[in-house]
């Protein structure tokens, strides 16, 4: 369906215009030849475009909006690539509660540093920079002390979609777009020798599923299920297969059956197929779930052995929520553990990063063009499971 790219300059965020002539560029010229080519309105906000989702149901446009200005612990990213996680579908969907709209989504985001505040240490221009799930927190707590950003007890702020406290109770704008500005504290430094067409996807998708099984202490010769092999499911399975662990794919269709196969998983489970289920119960050490829809949790534990765990990381509409009888779960499927588990820290999201880089552990990716009709083509390929693994979009193709 044909639909037409438009220009929408959004009124809820500061003005643009005023001051448009006034741009950076000299700032950085100096350094790396690198030349920040974002300008800033009358009040020091970048002005920024990305690909909005602008009503619920896929209806995506170019906009043009700002961003805070560069504060002194910040640093001002060129986003040069940005992956689509199915968490992104859910949001504009609605599928977890109401979003605002316009939304710029997207958290797996790569890029080059082209701005830098004056007290940042951890970033020069020129070097490349990633961004995940979150930006902000308060520092303070005992889940940011403990490097657990992500479960911040006074509240993480997330890429897209949150209010930030730190930042005039503006609305969050995610990654499908030309640039960001960020606390260098929320910013990854990627390795320069990374891939970096394929390195977003690891900013959500890999430490989503690199944490548990730090948490599970994944080893060599292990058993373990990874349930939903999409984004983050063929992450998990690299992983873990890079640990020496025997890994059983669990997925809906015959279509990844030979890719579970070239990653190293020992075994493919159609789960609508009666027969892939037979002779399963009480066999596997460990499972990963990355389903986004409804499934049968008793199933899944009934495959774990005796203390056998279970880690949670999909999180279906709210519509399509699992739910657990406890008599199985008493009488049938007692002494396995179940867990959910949110991405990963900051320390810990860079610690995978350098692991992924140095053991070239990437996502399998299929690049597309910034444009509203190829994100909605690719968001309905995903929800079709026609994807993959990873959609990642070539942000330098934004007009
Ligand atoms: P994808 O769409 O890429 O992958 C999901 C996979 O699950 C697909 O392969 C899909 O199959 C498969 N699947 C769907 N239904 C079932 C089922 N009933 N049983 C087994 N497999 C099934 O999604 P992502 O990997 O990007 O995200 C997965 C989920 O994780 C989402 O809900 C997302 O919001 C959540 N998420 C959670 C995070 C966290 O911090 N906990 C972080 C990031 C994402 P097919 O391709 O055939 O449709
Ligand atoms: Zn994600």
């Amino acid at each position: 369906m044909f639909k037409k790219t438009l220009i929408i300059v959004i009124t809820v965020f500061a003005l643009i215009g005023c001051n448009n002539n006034q741009n950076n560029e000299q700032i950085n010229a100096s350094q790396n030849d690198v030349v920040n080519p974002f300008t800033t309105n009358a009040n020091g906000r970048v002005n920024s475009k990305g690909i909005a989702a602008v009503s619920i149901n896929m209806n995506f446009a170019t906009i043009e909006f700002t961003r805070h200005p560069v504060g002194e612990n910040d640093i001002l990213i060129e986003i040069l690539y940005a992956g689509i996680c199915h968490s992104d579908i859910h949001s504009i969907n609605g599928d977890w509660g109401n979003s605002s709209y316009p939304l710029v989504v997207g958290h797996e985001i790569a890029g080059r540093v082209v701005q830098v505040g004056s007290a940042v240490t951890k970033f020069k221009v020129g070097d490349y920079a990633g961004v995940g799930c979150m930006v902000n927190s308060c520092g303070e707590c005992v889940n940011c002390l403990n490097n657990q950003e992500q479960y911040c007890l006074n509240g993480t702020i997330f890429t897209y979609g949150n209010v930030d406290r730190f930042h005039d109770n503006e609305i969050s704008q995610g990654g499908y777009s030309d640039n960001i500005v960020v606390s260098e504290k929320f910013a990854i430094l990627i390795p320069s020798n990374a891939q970096m067409e394929k390195v977003a996807p690891l900013l959500c998708a890999g430490v989503t599923t690199y944490s548990p099984i730090q948490v599970m202490k994944i080893k060599s010769g292990d058993k373990l299920g990874v349930a939903g092999f999409g984004g983050l499911g063929h992450m998990a399975v690299q992983y873990a297969v890079k640990l020496g662990a025997e890994v059983t794919v669990f997925d809906i269709t015959e279509d990844k059956r030979e890719d579970a196969s070239n990653m190293g998983a020992v075994k493919y489970v159609n789960v609508n197929n009666p027969s892939d289920l037979q002779n399963l119960g009480d066999t596997l050490d460990y499972i990963i779930s990355t389903i986004p829809a409804r499934y049968d949790l008793n199933m899944y534990l009934s495959i774990l052995k005796r203390n056998g765990q279970m880690a949670i990381l999909g999180i279906p509409p709210a519509n399509q929520m699992p739910s657990i009888n406890v008599v199985d779960l008493i009488m049938r499927n007692g002494s396995r553990k179940i867990f959910g588990s949110a991405i990963g820290g900051i320390k810990e999201t860079q610690e995978m990063l350098d692991y992924s880089v140095a053991n070239d552990i990437y996502p399998e990716v299929e690049i597309i063009n910034a444009e509203p009709r190829a994100v909605e083509e690719a968001y309905r390929n995903v929800i079709d499971g026609k994807v993959k693994f990873r959609y990642v979009i070539d942000m330098k193709t934004l007009n």
